[in-house]
């Protein structure tokens, strides 16, 4: 066993269905419980970066099918994402955890701009970074940030929670009761088998540069501490 490892260093993805507990908006008893158990795996000496997704307000793609502009509506999605990111800082504050909010889309007054070696630097003082604004680019997902920011900021691994489910399935469990749990998963078999996990530029990132996963359920009691600590419970993804 190698004693003298590096810390462990993760990327934790909420998604905005995570913050809105189904609903538009915000649901503050959620995002306390959560950043809660994550303070307890900062006080244990993990380091924690956080890409926060934006769907509990706006999704361009829904927009878009609504007849606006896609690119246009992609940004209200991205800024919907800095309204999550200052609520996930304030309630991790109030847990007592050191945080800066770093976003893709320059907004001085309200986030540092993501400055990838200072980001780094904040992950090595034990201060959660929480990124915001997506990629700044129309088309993308927070998925494929997730794996992107991972990689600049040297995370182990990409950290995927869920809502209603604790791992992958063969098919929807909710829906289809031959629904096998998977263990482990390939990025090649999601990716050909469509399994819906995240999007498949997510998927292909993360192949292609050997970013490990874990998709996991966000809602038991301690999943959020667990998992951040090393715990497998959720469905490992690798190459
Ligand atoms: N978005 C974008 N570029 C990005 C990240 C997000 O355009 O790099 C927009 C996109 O419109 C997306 C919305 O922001 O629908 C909210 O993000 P996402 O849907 O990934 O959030 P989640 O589903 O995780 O709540």
């Amino acid at each position: 066993d190698d004693t003298s490892a590096a810390p462990r260093r993760v990327l934790l993805k909420l998604s905005g269905e995570t913050f809105g507990g189904g609903a538009v908006g915000l649901a503050v008893d959620v995002i306390r419980r959560i950043a809660e158990e994550i303070a307890v795996a900062v006080r244990a000496g993990v380091q924690v970066a956080i890409v926060v997704g934006g769907g509990n307000f706006f999704r361009g793609a829904e927009l878009a099918q609504n007849g606006m502009d896609r690119a246009r509506a992609d940004y209200m999605g991205m800024l919907g994402t800095v309204m999550n990111c200052l609520a996930l800082q304030d309630l991790l504050e109030q847990a007592g955890v050191s945080t800066r909010v770093q976003t893709a889309i320059t907004m001085g007054q309200v986030a540092e701009p993501y400055i990838p070696l200072r980001a780094i630097r904040h992950l090595e003082k034990g201060r959660v970074v929480i990124f915001g604004a997506g990629a700044g680019m129309p088309y993308f997902s927070t998925d494929t940030v997730c794996v992107q920011r991972a990689l600049e900021t040297h995370c182990q691994e990409v950290l995927m929670g869920k809502n209603g489910v604790d791992a992958v399935y063969t098919a929807d469990p909710r829906k289809d009761p031959d629904a096998r749990r998977l263990e482990h998963l390939s990025y090649t078999d999601a990716i050909v088998g469509d399994l819906g996990v995240m999007d498949q530029t997510a998927l292909s990132m993360a192949r292609d540069n050997d970013m490990q996963m874990q998709v996991f359920g966000l809602e038991g009691a301690g999943n959020v501490t667990r998992v951040l600590r090393g715990e497998k419970i959720g469905t490992t993804v690798t190459v």
